[in-house]
C-alpha cells in the first residue's frame, strides 16, 4: 500500500524551496547573491562536474526560478519533508541517478547478508536485458 502511494505521489525529483537552494550555492560558493538575476557555475557533490545555472531574486530579496543546467538538488537522507541547507547535495543527473540506485544496491546488500566486498566485479558486463544476460 505505501509503495503504491509513493509511486504515484513520486513524479520527478522532489521539489527543494528556492530559498533552501539560494542558502546551499550562497554556503558552496561563499558569496550571496544579489537582486535581479544571476548566472553561477556550481559543482555536482560528487563527481565535481561543472553545472551552470541562474537564480532569480526579488525587489524584497526572495529567490525564485533558480536553475541548474544537467542538475538536481537532492535530500541526503531521502526524506524531501527535510527542507534544510544540511539535507541538500547538488548532484548532476549520472551521479544522482546512481545515488539513488546505491541505495537500492545497499538495501539488497543488507537483506542478504552481505558486503560490499562479496560482490563480484561486474565491470565488463553490460546491463541486463530480456533478451541476453
Ligand atoms: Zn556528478
Ligand atoms: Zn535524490
Amino acid at each position: 500500500m505505501k509503495q503504491t502511494e509513493f509511486k504515484t505521489k513520486n513524479r520527478g525529483p522532489p521539489k527543494v524551496d528556492n530559498e533552501i537552494k539560494r542558502q546551499y550555492l550562497e554556503k558552496n560558493m561563499l558569496s550571496s547573491f544579489g537582486k535581479g538575476k544571476t548566472e553561477f557555475v556550481a559543482f555536482c557533490d560528487f563527481c565535481n562536474k561543472k553545472l551552470g545555472g541562474s537564480i532569480r531574486v526579488s525587489k524584497n530579496n526572495l529567490a525564485y526560478n533558480v536553475k541548474v543546467k544537467g542538475g538536481h538538488f537532492h535530500h541526503a537522507d531521502g526524506n524531501p519533508e527535510n527542507d534544510v541547507v544540511e539535507n541538500m547535495k547538488l548532484y548532476c543527473y549520472t551521479c544522482h541517478k546512481n545515488v539513488h540506485r546505491w541505495g537500492i544496491i545497499q538495501r539488497w546488500l543488507d537483506k542478504a547478508g552481505k558486503t560490499v566486498n562479496e560482490l563480484p566485479d561486474s565491470r565488463n558486463l553490460k546491463p541486463m536485458t530480456f533478451k541476453s544476460y
